[in-house]
């Protein structure tokens, strides 16, 4: 199977080989769409990973890359929170081998750019993305170059670099890594991995859809909240959903109820004033780092997304993100202050502005505790 990269503005199309990351138009690039069957038959039911869903994904049937990258990933458990509410069902996605989500994305990504021959790989992050792509070059075999701005607790460096990866620490924004990133792509130093320009994470993120269609027997939910910065997550699911529903395997679309950050909501601002491109805003400071951009990249996509689903955008409030985060605790789970913000921001809306749910939610819990102070 020849995937090919199409930009979102002009639709040009590129071969993933050449290395390109974004449109000569400055548009971002896309998968452009592929064939393939699947049905609840093709689930590979041995394959204990999301590689179960090979056939969906974009490698060839035949393809083994991805065997000695896998690590397992995927499968996370879905579970009713509280049983004083059994509408309310968490997927667990912080079991994962490095502890957050991002590890959907960052298997397909990197066993794709093994199948490529890809030596090296740059990324910028200081969360979950950059830990996540470091632990899975290391395991194919591929140097990674991170980039971290200045500030990044040594914590997030030494997890990093445990595997080998070699950390870039840059001085000024989180913007500024950025570009210090790009710079090092456009130079020709590597394939650029990140979570946010390289459609195949998308590819993994939307087994999340996948696994919820399996594990609930194909009865989904009326409603999926999914926090969202970057919207990897969002839009993996949303395609997903999308593919399960084109292939008549599904009968509807969950609604997408997207949690922002109180302090950083450039998208919710954008749904609220019902344009459909994102402003850049500006942090203000929050604890749900993991969903504070100011400026999103894939924001039109991710309006689009909500707005299809009949969604909508809300905002989590910073003065319950801490309490929310023992309520989850005393529940048995404990997860990151972003993921914490994502339930808070729902039971706001659920409790407080008395939304009545009419059926079944999922929310995921997306980062693991412990990697936090
Ligand atoms: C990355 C991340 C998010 C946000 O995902 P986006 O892709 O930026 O929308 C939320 N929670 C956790 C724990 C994360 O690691
Ligand atoms: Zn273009």
């Amino acid at each position: 199977m020849s995937i090919k990269y199409i930009c979102c503005k002009c639709n040009k199309k590129y071969d993933p080989k050449t290395l390109v990351f974004r449109c000569d138009c400055g548009g971002l690039l896309d998968i452009d769409e592929f064939d393939f069957s699947f049905s609840k038959k093709d689930i590979l039911s041995n394959e204990w990973s999301l590689f179960r869903y090979l056939k969906a994904l974009p490698f060839d049937n035949n393809s083994n890359s991805w065997k000695d990258i896998t690590m397992g990933e995927g499968l996370t458990p879905i579970v009713p929170l509280d049983k004083a509410y059994p509408n309310i069902l968490v997927k667990v996605d912080y079991l994962m081998p490095t502890l957050s989500f991002k590890d959907r994305g960052a298997v397909i990504l990197i066993s794709k750019a093994k199948e490529m021959g890809i030596r090296k790989v740059i990324q910028d992050s200081s969360g979950n993305a950059g830990n996540s792509i470091a632990a899975y070059a290391s395991r194919a075999g591929i140097d990674c170059d991170i980039y971290v701005p200045e500030g990044t607790s040594s914590k997030k460096i030494r997890q990093i670099s445990s595997h080998g990866a070699k950390v870039h620490i840059v001085k000024g924004t989180r913007e500024d890594t950025a570009i210090e990133a790009l710079n090092a792509v456009e130079n020709g130093e590597g394939f650029y991995a990140s979570h946010v320009y390289n459609p195949f994470f998308y590819q993994g993120t939307k087994t999340y859809a996948y696994e919820i269609y399996e594990q609930l027997n194909g009865k989904i939910p009326e409603s999926v909240v999914i926090p969202v910065g970057n919207g990897t997550l969002l839009l993996g699911c949303y395609y997903g959903f999308k593919e399960l529903f084109n292939l008549k395997l599904i009968e509807k679309i969950p609604k997408i109820i997207a949690v922002q950050a109180e302090r950083c909501s450039p998208i919710y601002n954008a749904f609220k004033e019902g344009k459909d491109f994102v402003s850049e805003t500006t942090n203000t400071g929050t604890l749900a780092e993991g969903i504070a951009i100011a400026k999103p990249m894939r924001g039109k996509q991710i309006l689009e997304a909500v707005r299809i689903t009949k969604g909508k955008i809300i905002t989590a409030p910073e003065s319950k993100i801490n309490q929310t985060r023992e309520y989850l605790a005393k529940k048995g789970f404990y997860v990151e202050p972003t993921t914490a913000a994502t339930f808070a921001g729902f039971l706001d809306y659920f409790n407080e502005k008395n939304h009545n749910l009419s059926g079944k939610v999922i929310i995921p819990l997306c980062g693991a505790g412990l990697k936090k102070d």
